[in-house]
C-alpha cells in the first residue's frame, strides 16, 4: 500500500492543487527536486565539467537502476532526452526496405505515426478489437514475414486502455518482426519488464508517470536485436586514429555525448523513488484512483467518459455536453484543478475511427486523494 501522508509530503504541488495531469508533466518528488537543484547550484560553483565528475558514480550507476526498474540488462539501456528521441533513434537503425511491412496500433501516437509516414513508409494500423485494444487474432491473420516492425503503444495518449504486450510480440516475432514498444505512458505508472513482456525496444519519458524533470527519456534495446545507430557522436564511438574508430558497445551507442546532468540526476533520484514504493504497489493506487474517477464522473450530468479497453489504466478521457474541451480545463484550472486536453490530431486512427475530435484527459497519479478526486468530480459539476 502507498503510504498517502508520505508521499504527499514528499510533494510539495499536490496541496494547494488537485493535479490530474501526470499523463502530462507530472510533478517531480522532493527527492528528484533536491538533486536537480543541488547539481545545478553544483554547476554554478566549479562548472559543469567538474560538477559531473563529481558524481560520475552515481550517473554510472542510472544504468544499472533502470536495467533493474525496466527488466533487461545495464548495457541495454540509453538515456537521452525525450520519449520521441529515443523512438526515433531506434527506428533509424532499423532498416526498412520498399516492401517491408509496418504495423502499427489503432492508438498510435503521432510523433511515431508521423515519423514512418514522413520516410514514406506504407504502415498498417491493427485493428482494435471491441474493447479498443489491439485485436490479437486480427493482428495473427495480418502478419506474414514482410513485416519487418511492429509499433506497439503500450498505454495511448487517451483512451485509458492498457494493450496486450505479450501476445502482440509472440505473433510478432513469430514472422521475424522486430517489436518496438512505445511505454511513454507505462512507465512509472505500470509494470514494465523488457524481458518478461518479449519487447526488442522500449522508449520511456521522464516527466509524465515517472515524475522526473522534463528533458529526459529512456530507450532500451535488447542485446538479441543487434541494433546499431547509424548517427553516432564522440559518445557512441572511440575514434582511434584518423581511418580507425570503434563503436561503443550495447545501448550506449544511442547516446549522445552531451546532455542536461541535473535531469538526468533528477531522472535517476525519480526511479528510485518509484521503485522504493513499488511499481505494482503503485499500479495499484493509480488503478484504484481512476476507478474512482469514472465512477464519479459518470454521475456528473451532462459528463461523457469515452474510455476504452477492458484492462484500464489512469488516464481517464471525457467530455461535457455544451462545453468545449478547453473551456472545461480553464474553468476547473480556476478552481485549483489541472486537467489538459487531448486532441485527435495526437492519435488520428483512434480518434476518427470513433467521431471524436478532442477530449478532457484527467490522470491522477497515487499521490492525488480521493476527497480530491470528489472535489474535481464537484467542481465539474459546476462548470
Ligand atoms: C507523450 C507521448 C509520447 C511522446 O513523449 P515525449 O517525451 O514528448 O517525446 C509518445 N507516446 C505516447 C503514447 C505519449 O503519450
Amino acid at each position: 500500500m502507498i503510504d498517502l501522508d508520505a508521499v504527499r509530503a514528499d510533494t510539495p504541488g499536490c496541496h494547494d492543487l488537485v493535479f490530474l495531469d501526470s499523463a502530462g508533466s507530472s510533478l517531480p518528488p522532493a527527492p528528484v527536486l533536491r538533486e536537480v537543484q543541488a547539481h545545478l547550484q553544483r554547476e554554478s560553483e566549479v562548472g559543469g565539467y567538474r560538477a559531473a565528475s563529481e558524481r560520475a558514480d552515481d550517473l554510472a550507476a542510472g544504468y544499472a537502476v533502470f536495467a533493474e526498474f525496466l527488466g533487461c540488462e545495464p548495457h541495454e539501456v540509453a538515456f537521452t532526452d525525450s520519449a520521441t528521441r529515443s523512438w526515433l533513434a531506434a527506428l533509424d537503425a532499423i532498416s526498412l526496405k520498399p516492401g517491408d511491412r509496418v504495423l502499427v496500433t489503432e492508438a498510435e501516437y503521432h510523433s511515431n505515426a508521423l515519423a514512418l509516414l514522413h520516410l514514406g513508409h506504407q504502415i498498417e494500423p491493427i485493428p482494435s478489437d471491441e474493447t479498443g485494444a489491439v485485436d490479437v487474432q486480427a493482428l495473427k491473420a495480418m502478419v506474414d514475414e514482410r513485416v519487418k516492425l511492429v509499433s506497439l503503444v503500450h498505454v495511448p495518449t487517451n483512451g485509458g486502455l492498457v494493450n496486450p504486450v505479450k501476445e502482440v510480440a509472440e505473433i510478432a516475432h513469430s514472422v521475424g518482426a522486430l517489436v518496438l514498444l512505445d511505454a511513454c505512458q507505462s512507465i512509472g505508472q505500470l509494470p514494465v519488464d523488457a524481458a518478461g513482456l518479449g519487447v526488442d525496444i522500449v522508449s520511456g519519458t521522464g516527466r509524465k508517470w515517472l515524475r522526473a524533470p522534463r528533458g529526459t527519456g529512456v530507450l532500451v534495446v535488447r542485446d538479441q536485436v543487434g541494433l546499431r545507430p547509424r548517427l553516432i557522436d564522440g559518445t557512441a564511438a572511440l575514434w582511434e586514429s584518423p581511418d580507425k574508430f570503434t563503436l561503443s558497445p550495447g545501448a550506449k551507442g544511442f547516446e549522445l555525448w552531451e546532455y542536461g546532468v541535473a535531469e538526468r540526476l533528477g531522472m535517476i533520484a525519480a526511479a528510485r523513488y518509484a521503485m522504493s514504493l513499488g511499481i505494482e504497489e503503485i499500479a495499484a493506487a493509480v488503478q484504484e484512483r481512476a476507478k474512482l474517477t469514472r465512477s464519479l464522473l459518470s454521475e456528473v450530468p451532462g459528463v461523457t467518459v469515452h474510455d476504452l479497453g477492458s484492462r484500464q489504466c489512469g488516464i481517464v478521457t471525457f467530455d461535457v455536453a455544451g462545453r468545449e474541451a478547453e473551456e472545461v480545463r480553464d474553468r476547473l484550472w480556476e478552481r485549483g484543478i489541472a486537467v489538459t486536453v487531448s486532441y485527435a490530431s495526437s492519435t488520428q486512427y483512434d480518434m476518427t475511427r470513433r467521431g471524436l475530435d478532442k477530449l478532457v484527459r484527467a490522470s491522477p497519479h497515487y499521490f492525488v486523494s480521493g476527497e480530491q478526486i470528489a472535489r474535481f468530480a464537484d467542481a465539474l459539476t459546476d462548470v
